[in-house]
């Protein structure tokens, strides 16, 4: 049964047909930075997930630029969104993949690694595909992750495309900060999901 899921995820996996003629197999991937602007987000003293995530979405954009992936960042600025609003402007990009960014946060300050979550829709295989992709590429450099997640947010259920939820890791957790909060940490993590969009 394992095998069977994992070949069916390979399988539509590869399924993808680019708008763009010249570039037959360029994929549209929408960075949706979370929170901004009065909603922060997590935060540990004065260090806030809005700003984190905002930043490792920069990163993405620029390490994305000489790939078959053109990135658009849904909140480039710190402003405040409302999740219908990025749901509408997300849907009028028509984009191939949405990967929604987060951190991290819990009451148990050993609790640390990368999260994946999916939505149960009619995207559900094309987003797991991504999803697991995602999951290895922090595995492969030995990050802690957990498996990939069912969990229907608004966002992720709403959304007319393959869509994910990337929790960075725990605002809350010493080791995880020292990625969240260092120039050299988020870029990393921005590379992880970078070396995961080569199809
Ligand atoms: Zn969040």
């Amino acid at each position: 049964m394992r095998l069977f899921c994992f070949l069916f995820v390979l399988c539509v996996g590869v399924n993808f047909a680019s708008a763009d003629p010249t570039h037959p197999n360029k994929i549209k991937v929408v960075i949706d930075a979370g929170h901004g602007g009065i909603d922060t987000g997590a935060k540990s003293n004065s260090i806030l997930e809005k700003q984190i995530v905002a930043d490792v979405s920069s990163h993405l954009k620029e390490l994305c630029s000489d790939k078959n992936v053109e990135i658009v960042l849904l909140r480039p600025d710190d402003e405040f969104i409302s999740l219908k609003d990025r749901i509408s402007e997300i849907e009028a990009l028509s984009p191939d993949l949405v990967i929604s960014l987060h951190a991290n946060y819990s009451k148990d300050r050993d609790r640390n690694g990368v999260e994946v979550f999916v939505a149960d829709n009619e995207f559900t295989a094309k987003s797991s595909y991504f999803g697991t992709k995602i999951l290895e590429s922090f595995k492969r450099k030995d990050f802690k992750t957990s498996t990939l997640q069912s969990a229907n947010f608004f966002l992720l259920k709403n959304l007319n495309c393959p869509a994910v939820t990337v929790e960075l890791g725990f605002l809350s957790n010493a080791e995880d900060m020292k990625y969240l909060n260092s120039e050299f940490g988020q870029k990393f993590l921005a590379m992880q999901i970078a070396s995961s969009l080569d199809l």
